[in-house]
């Protein structure tokens, strides 16, 4: 099999992929992070009534022209409504967040008022009706459609939902996703290390980037490099999960047995092995609606390839828009790199900026894809296309920030 484009084969990918069906009720307190399900619709209207937006007097407009002296009938604060009404030559004690009094239109704030605190205020300057005023309605109307399906849910989103009336909202399931690390040589973090063995670490950084993105992980451990053992774990996997992540084992080596297992269990190998560094071996595999992406086992690999098809095809899993959206942007190359090859390269990179202000992102010098203290530490990575020809220190780049 020849090396795809990975453009290619995470458009394959995510054609493969649908939006999981489930959807479930959560509080406001539970929702940050999660995907609305369906659009929120506002249950009233807000601001409900005309709200003064400072403190001060409310008053007619046409009241203020002459500048003449208005007697003060009462107060209106935040949550205490003045009930009377505001006829010529009165005005009304108020303060932010208080219903504008029936009769006024106008707020005259206590900084343009003689005579605060009394009976009688003297306004000092004239203003247009409406000044200071927040109209019903002014931030939404009961109906309005204020928040869509797909929209992750930040803080902002769920002040919105709460003011629309919302105790709970109902958001996307979150994907089941199995992780399988696979490698003789792997041993859990904290346990003693025979000769030979290294701590097995990729499942805890997928972990997190699955449930940072909304997905639920499900760490199965470690498989040995045994095709019998690495069938049975990616059965066992299938049966109880939306998305089956496996590390390592996807190589054309002796001991790699991932793309075997998935064929024993019936999955379709849908593409394995594009043209990016790192993460050559990537492996994409269908089972009805069960999925399988097979990452390389280089730690780096496994999570700049999370990043590039992990992080999307949740996103579409979780029925979020535009899964694959472009999230790069340009920045100016930090030195002189030589040209590339056929593989698009993703370089871990620092990031600051010239004495213009310019983004400048400098890859770092080495680019080994077992080297997880750089990409720890990489602000972004840099994009180098395929065959891309030499580039000058101070030239365009894209990159990716971590
Ligand atoms: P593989 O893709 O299985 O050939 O593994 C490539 C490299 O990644 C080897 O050096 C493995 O020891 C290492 N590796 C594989 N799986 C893990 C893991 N879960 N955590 C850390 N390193 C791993
Ligand atoms: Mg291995």
């Amino acid at each position: 099999m020849s090396l795809m484009a990975p453009d290619l084969a995470r458009a394959r990918m995510l054609a493969a992929a649908v939006t999981l069906p489930g959807t479930q009720t959560v509080t406001l307190v539970g929702a940050r992070g999660r995907t609305l399900a369906e659009g929120v619709m506002a249950l009233r209207t807000q601001p409900p009534f005309a709200a003064s937006a400072m403190d001060g007097y409310a008053v007619r407009a046409t009241d203020l022209a002459g500048l003449a002296p208005l007697r003060v009938l009462g107060e209106a604060k935040a949550g205490h409504p003045f009930r009377g009404t505001v006829g010529p030559g009165n005005a009304v004690r108020i303060f932010t967040g208080a219903p504008v009094p029936h009769g006024a239109d106008t707020i005259l704030i206590q900084e343009n008022a003689q005579g605060v605190g009394t009976g009688i205020i003297t306004p000092t300057q004239a203003e247009h009706a409406g000044r200071f005023v927040r109209s019903a309605g002014l931030d939404f109307r009961s109906g309005d459609c204020l928040l869509k399906a797909g929209t992750v849910l930040d803080a902002r989103h769920i002040g919105l939902a709460a003011s629309m009336g919302h105790s709970v909202l109902t958001v996307r399931s979150q994907p089941r996703v199995a992780i399988l690390s696979t490698g003789d040589e792997l041993a859990l973090p904290g346990a003693a290390l025979r000769d030979g063995q290294i701590v097995s670490s990729n499942a805890y950084a997928l972990a997190a980037f699955v449930e940072s993105l909304g997905g639920l992980a499900d760490d199965q451990g470690i498989v040995a490099d045994d095709a019998d053992a690495t069938r049975l774990a990616i059965a066992n996997a299938a049966d109880r999960s939306d998305l089956i992540v496996t590390s390592g084992g996807a190589s054309v080596g002796d001991h790699d047995f991932v793309q075997a297992a998935l064929v024993a269990n019936g999955f379709a190998i849908n593409f394995w092995k594009i043209a990016v560094r790192p993460g050559k071996p990537l492996m994409f595999g269908v089972r009805g609606s069960t999925l399988c992406l097979g990452l390389p086992g280089n730690p780096v690999s496994s999570v700049v390839c999370a990043i590039l098809f992990l992080e999307p095809l949740l996103r579409r899993l979780l029925g979020q828009p535009n899964p694959d959206a472009d999230r790069s942007e340009g920045a100016l190359l930090g030195r002189a790199l030589p040209a590339n090859d056929l593989r698009q390269e993703y370089m871990r990179a620092s990031i600051g900026r010239d004495d213009a202000g310019n983004l400048v992102a400098t890859p770092f010098t080495s680019q080994d894809s077992s080297i997880q203290r750089l990409m720890a530490s990489a602000d972004a990575l840099l994009i180098r296309p395929a065959n891309a020809p030499a580039a000058e220190a101070g030239s365009a780049c894209r990159i990716i920030r971590l």
